[in-house]
């Protein structure tokens, strides 16, 4: 291999701070190629998606009034497989937030070794706007729009911000419908009936309890001494806090979009319904609530932003008092924050390891679907654990070797695999 290699990582500029999801990916690219020994043609094309459908999708409203709609796919590499990643609902969705979260899919799935590349997509529209019929219109004729370009073995959507089990199952139908047969493989995060996997829901919550267990027990902080602030309680933070608290850490702090409750001798994290579950049950009958802002800010053993990204950023990095920071959003902390974060010397564990056990069911749902043959919830389980140890352990490793920060030893994982991957494929004609 040919190209640059410094030993030393570039300072984050604090005083340009990244705006964008796009602008946030292409400067960790950047980074984790200064480290390693990679050819500069190949970052070239990291740098870039292979391509970005762009659609238009007219829906019926239920008053007979037609709206037309703007929708995306992005498709960023498939050097390693087909192209995986979520399709979200909602008002500011672009063509470059679609980018640049397709890039990220890339390196999670490589973290992760999982045989597929990075995409992402949306629909620019408000989905609590929609009745349920008129997003059912909108999830099919999308999904009629982008036909030529998804597919079992091209690109496979899965639920993200706005979409859920119900629109998946659309997709598959809508997709299935046009191509004559039943074809499952084209969508995960689908209901069990239709080919989903048990255990999905829950699984990228349940993957970052993994990676905070090995991580918490790589500091020697015993679990059972833990305290744990979780911002966001959906899929990916309710989930992430019951299983903590299973494992025996104490979770003192939770939040919804309304605000957060810190109670610190422990809260009962089972007995409060999650985002999915009954919507802001976090704070409706709290008596005590504290602004999201100052949960970031509390000082325990963890902070596990997993509500939104961009909520670490250099206004509060200085003031964060958590002893580590496991990312269960996509993309909490921005690139300025990431670089004072780790001169203050707190770890923070990446989002494309943490939340990673999100696609890796996802994986798991694909091969289910492709083999016609259902996994228990114990196999999915052990599997989800055996495949999150593995990926967390890899990167350990490169953070010891070359002591490198947790989000840096990630990316030299994913990029030394998918870098060999282009070599050895090479440049075609
Ligand atoms: P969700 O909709 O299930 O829950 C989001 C939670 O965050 C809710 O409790 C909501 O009240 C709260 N919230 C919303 N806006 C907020 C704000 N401005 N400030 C504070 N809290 C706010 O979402 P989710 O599926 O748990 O996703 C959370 C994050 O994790 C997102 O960044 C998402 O991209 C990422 N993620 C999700 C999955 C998945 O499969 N669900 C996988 C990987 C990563």
């Amino acid at each position: 291999m040919s190209g640059n290699v410094s030993s030393a990582p570039p300072r984050a500029d604090a005083s340009n701070e990244p705006e964008t999801a796009l602008e946030t990916a292409r400067r960790q690219l950047a980074r984790a190629g200064s480290q390693i020994e990679i050819s500069d043609n190949v970052l070239e094309r990291l740098d870039h998606p292979a391509k970005v459908t762009e659609v238009t999708v007219p829906v019926e409203r239920d008053d007979g009034s037609v709206d037309v709609f703007t929708g995306f796919r992005a498709q960023h590499d498939s050097v390693r497989g087909p192209y995986k990643g979520g399709l979200r609902f909602h008002p500011e969705v672009t063509r470059d937030e679609c980018v640049g979260l397709s890039m990220w899919m890339t390196w999670k799935c490589a973290v992760m070794d999982i045989p597929f590349g990075g995409a992402k997509g949306g629909v620019v529209v408000d989905p609590k706007s929609l009745s349920e019929a008129e997003r059912e219109r909108l999830t099919r004729r999308f999904t009629q729009e982008i036909r030529d370009v998804i597919g079992p073995t091209r690109d496979i959507p899965a639920p993200d911000m706005g979409t859920d089990s119900q629109a998946m199952a659309w997709i598959m139908d809508a997709y299935s419908m046009q191509q004559g047969e039943t074809i499952p493989g084209v969508v995960t995060g689908k209901p069990p009936s239709v080919g989903g996997s048990y255990g999905r829901e829950e699984a990228p919550g349940h993957s970052v309890a993994i990676v905070t267990r090995e991580t918490c027990e790589y500091y020697d902080m015993s679990l059972e001494e833990t305290t744990v602030a979780v911002q966001g309680f959906g899929s990916v933070g309710a989930n992430a806090a019951r299983k903590l608290e299973e494992w025996g850490a104490t979770v003192v702090a939770i939040s919804d979009v309304n605000g957060a409750i810190y109670e610190p001798d422990g809260i009962d994290v089972a007995s409060i319904p999650a985002h999915d579950e009954e919507p802001e049950a976090v704070t409706r009958n709290a008596d005590d609530v504290i602004p999201n802002e100052e949960l970031l800010e509390l000082d325990v053993d963890v902070l596990v932003p997993a509500a939104i990204g961009n909520v670490i950023t250099e206004d509060n990095a200085d003031d964060i008092r958590a002893d580590l920071v496991i990312e269960g959003a996509n993309g909490p902390t921005t690139f300025a924050a990431a670089a004072i974060l780790e001169e203050r010397g707190v770890p923070v564990v990446p989002d494309i390891l943490a939340n990673a056990g999100g696609v890796t069911v996802s994986y798991f749902e694909w091969l289910q679907d492709i083999n016609r043959r259902a996994w228990s919830l114990e196999e999915v389980t052990a599997e989800l654990e055996a495949e999150m140890v593995t990926a967390w352990n890899a990167v350990r490793s490169e953070v010891e070797s070359r002591d490198v920060s947790w989000r840096d030893g990630a990316y030299i994982v994913a990029l030394s695999r998918i870098a060999e991957a282009h070599e050895v494929r090479g440049l075609w004609p």
